[in-house]
């Protein structure tokens, strides 16, 4: 991580009236929340990839519902890190700046967008607000007959059933599915109108990450990318910073203040 990326960064992000963020799970990663393609991704011998479809669920749904308590336990045992705390506190700058300015027009997108891939709720539990959940999230589950959500999944069993009598899933958007309506549709609208898009901690393997920035940057966004490896991503960011997430923001918000 040079200087010269993180004066860049800041002087970017400290100039825009709209930002468009968008995480992944390297995001969630220093929080203690392991990554699919990480060391340890690995739950009984499973692969997510074996897990997280349709099919995995239709065949075995006591597994699959197995593997998601023990998700949601891990991510109760963790706190939002450092990081979360930043894109929080930059929520809250930007619509205090944005109050009473000309650009509060009512069909305006807010000035600050959180579009995740991740399915914890860390984002929501650091104080962000203005959150699109691309992926659902892991304290969900949803009736595959009627459609019906429960949130507070603690006394669960180990095959759910609805009181219409359909089974319980998930409420996660597992390999192959569609992203919930409207969302998708919600995260492009921000990226068309923000004057910087910054991509956290996910690979650009899996969509929408990569046409997010394209609609970013098609609108004349500025792309800033924090991750400590290369992705397919790094070739159409203005700014990359090769570093950890928490460090990195961190070390913007020193900056900028
Ligand atoms: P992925 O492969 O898209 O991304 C992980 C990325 O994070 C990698 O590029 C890695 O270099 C980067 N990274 C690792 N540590 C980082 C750090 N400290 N700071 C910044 N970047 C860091 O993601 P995946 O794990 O394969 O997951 C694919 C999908 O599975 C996601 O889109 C998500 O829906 C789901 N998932 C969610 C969670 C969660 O909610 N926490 C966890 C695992 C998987
Ligand atoms: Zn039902």
């Amino acid at each position: 991580m040079t200087q010269r990326e993180m004066d860049r960064a800041c002087e970017i992000l400290s100039a825009a009236r709209s930002i468009c963020v968008s995480t992944g799970s390297g995001m969630s990663a220093e929080s203690g929340v392991a990554t699919f393609r990480g060391a340890d991704g690995l739950w009984n011998n499973f692969r997510p990839e074996e897990l997280a479809t349709p099919a995995a669920f239709r065949r075995q749904p006591a597994v699959v519902w197995a593997w998601y308590r023990t998700r949601r336990a891990q991510v109760r045992a963790v706190e939002p890190h450092a990081g979360h705390l930043v894109l929080a506190a930059w929520e809250a700058r930007l619509a205090l700046s944005a109050c009473g300015s000309a650009d509060s027009e009512p069909d305006r997108p807010l000035p600050f967008t959180l579009v995740t891939q991740n399915v914890d709720g860390l984002h929501h539990r650091a104080g962000s607000r203005n959150i699109i959940e691309l992926h659902g999230r892991l304290d969900i589950a949803r009736c595959t007959g009627c459609a019906l959500e429960q949130r507070g999944l603690d006394d669960l069993g180990e095959d759910p059933r609805c009181p219409c009598g359909a089974r319980m899933r998930p409420g996660v958007v597992w390999f192959g599915e569609m992203l919930p309506d409207g969302a998708l549709e919600l995260a492009a609208n921000a990226a068309a109108a923000a004057d910087v898009f910054l991509v956290i901690g996910t690979s650009g393997v899996v969509e929408p990450a990569t046409s997010l920035i394209h609609v970013a940057r098609s609108n004349g966004a500025k792309i800033i990318e924090i991750n400590p490896e290369a992705t397919p991503l790094s070739g159409l960011a203005n700014v990359v910073i090769r570093a950890k997430c928490g460090a990195a923001l961190t070390a913007i918000e020193e900056r900028w203040r």
